[in-house]
């Protein structure tokens, strides 16, 4: 069913048999309904009362979450207006790490709110420049209410990693991930000036199940889920000299075949005699350099192992290139590729290498590294889906802390901050001419979801609660925001609900430029893969829209070529 257009009697086709189109107002309602949905999905999700959410994958696997940029990750969305706010979730989740499920019930409330106004002819490019402008000032006045911190400040940076872990399952254990989170963050940051910086990476973040959330820990150095090779080699090594090695210690199998044609018993003795050697000179390498600990990315051979042994170095194979990088940043090593390169500078240092019992796994422990910015992270927990959703928790309140220490500006959390712009946005509308009024009414409107939500989830009345928290935040109180622990409208300064201002800035910029680039679509157009079946038919579908029945007039509204999501409510 190619789309053709007719111009003086003639047919004109553009489209491929088997594509589909819809076109203005439909495909607008059509990515609002679709957006609206996702932002549905996940609302019920938002704040400290935010319900969980189960999901099986096709294999089975279950996942139980809270994190937005999760949910959506799991849930493999077929829209293309719905993919959008997957999008902004997860780059979200990359800038700034927390408010990932902010962000799209923000982008599914502006769309929401531009609907009305689509609806009533106000033209969707007036829509998107009140908005641009109305996010422009949004951020301005964020930055009116923000409290400079002092970056290194461990009680503030406590709170912030505490407000971010309320909302997640790890809730009662706060305190004690939080404490280890700061110490880990603050020891991988680097001061440049002023400005602090932090790489994420250099914080590793190892779970093991078993035992409880309290039995987390955080080791000054590298742990690595692996075991000493070697029974023979020492279960611990102090003032250890570190060799990083990325080749096997394995003779290489030729890539020619090649036949050896052994015909006496002293033939097979000498040819295995000479592979002894082999292996003997590539360890005698290693040994005359001086190390007393080698970390390997490939594999080492049964007799290697015995010549490291018998020299009494400690050695771990099958290294993950992530982990050697870490460890060449921490010990100082060069991670060596040829054998004969490596020389004595080549080699690292950390004040103890050892094998400890974790659970019934036995894991090498790096500790004392020259370069003490790595540092790791143990997560406990009892059971995987627990350990799992720890680790996000975790994850976010990193990313959260790193972001006060990069731009040391806090606000309050529980709303606060969404309700005082919305009401600062509302009285500037007044200011401006024409429908863009409209569009900047409609955003302050949007912007009261998330205090809206917070407060649905919290089993608090929505309307109450917002008009009390409005005049509060007309009344200048910057720091009343909803207390959703204790069910009122309080302050939060008091309470440590604080968060930091990039993130409010991020969930403010995305959701805006995700709502304005889906409401100037006005024509969707599935084109089907060259190679597809002749026409029609789901087999005849790209990927992106597959589900999307050719001629998406048809559709119902709402549920625009979504057909898994009811299911997973
Ligand atoms: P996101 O993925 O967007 O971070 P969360 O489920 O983590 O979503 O919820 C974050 C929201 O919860 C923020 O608006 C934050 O201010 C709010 N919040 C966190 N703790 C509290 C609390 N104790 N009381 C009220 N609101 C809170
Ligand atoms: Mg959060």
């Amino acid at each position: 069913m190619a789309v053709q257009a007719t111009q003086a009697n003639m047919p004109v086709v553009l489209l491929k048999d088997g594509a589909s189109q819809t076109k203005g107002r439909e495909a607008q309602k059509n990515n609002i309904a679709a957006s609206k949905i996702i932002a549905e999905i996940v609302r019920t999700s938002l704040g400290p009362r935010g319900m969980d959410k189960m999901l099986v994958d096709s294999l089975g696997d279950v996942t139980i979450t809270n994190d937005g940029a999760t949910i959506l990750k799991e849930i493999d969305v077929q829209h293309p207006a719905a993919k959008m706010l997957v999008e902004i979730s997860k780059s979200t989740d990359n800038e700034v790490g927390d408010g990932t499920t902010s962000v799209v019930v923000l982008a599914g409330a502006l769309l929401e709110h531009a609907e009305s106004l689509v609806l009533q002819d106000v033209h969707p490019t007036v829509i998107v420049d009140g908005y641009k402008k109305a996010g422009k000032k949004a951020k301005q006045h964020l930055k009116e209410i923000a409290e400079q911190v002092s970056a290194d400040d461990k009680p503030t940076l406590l709170k912030i990693a505490k407000t971010s872990m309320q909302t997640k399952l790890v809730r009662k254990e706060s305190d004690k991930l939080s404490d280890i989170v700061v110490q880990a963050v603050l020891a991988a940051s680097v001061k440049d000036g002023e400005n602090y910086t932090v790489d994420e990476d250099d914080i590793k973040v190892e779970k093991k199940t078993g035992g409880s959330i309290s039995d987390s820990s955080i080791i000054q150095g590298i742990v690595l889920d692996k075991e000493i090779v070697h029974s023979g080699m020492p279960k611990k090594v102090t003032n250890s000299k570190i060799a990083l090695i990325n080749t096997a210690l394995e003779i290489e199998k030729t890539e020619i075949d090649a036949k050896i044609n052994i015909s006496t018993p002293d033939q097979m003795k000498l040819f295995l005699d000479e592979e002894n050697k082999m292996l003997k000179n590539m360890v005698d390498k290693i040994i005359n350099v001086g190390a007393t600990v080698i970390f390997c990315q490939k594999g080492i051979d049964d007799m290697s192992q015995h010549y490291l042994a018998k020299a009494g170095i400690l050695a771990v194979r099958r290294i993950k290139e992530s982990d050697l990088t870490k460890l060449a940043k921490a010990s100082g090593a060069r991670i060596v590729t040829n054998l004969d390169d490596l020389s004595e500078k080549d080699l690292g240092a950390a004040d103890l290498v050892e094998e400890r019992k974790v659970e019934e796994d036995r894991w090498v422990f790096v500790e004392g590294c020259k370069h003490p910015k790595s540092v790791t992270i143990l997560l406990r927990a009892g059971s995987q889906r627990v350990v799992d959703e720890v680790e996000r928790a975790v994850h976010d309140a990193i990313m959260v802390v790193k972001d006060v220490m990069e731009l040391p500006s806090i606000v309050a959390g529980g709303g606060a901050p969404e309700t005082y712009v919305a009401t600062q946005i509302m009285s500037w509308s007044k200011t401006l001419e024409g429908r863009e009024q409209l569009a900047a009414e409609k955003f302050a409107e949007a912007l009261e979801a998330i205090p809206l939500a917070l407060s649905e989830n919290a089993g608090m009345d929505p309307i109450d609660t917002l008009a009390t928290l409005r005049s509060q935040q007309l009344k200048g109180n910057k720091w009343t925001g909803i207390d959703v622990m204790k069910g009122q409208v309080s302050d939060l300064k008091t309470s440590n609900i604080v968060e930091p201002l990039a993130v409010k800035y991020q969930i403010i910029s995305a959701a805006t430029e995700a709502a304005c680039m889906i409401l100037r679509i006005d024509d969707v157009i599935a084109t089907v893969k060259s190679a597809g079946p002749p026409s029609g038919g789901e087999g005849g579908m790209p990927p992106g829209m597959g589900g999307m029945p050719p001629g998406m007039g048809g559709m119902p509204p709402g549920m625009g070529g979504m057909p898994d999501m009811g299911g997973m409510m």
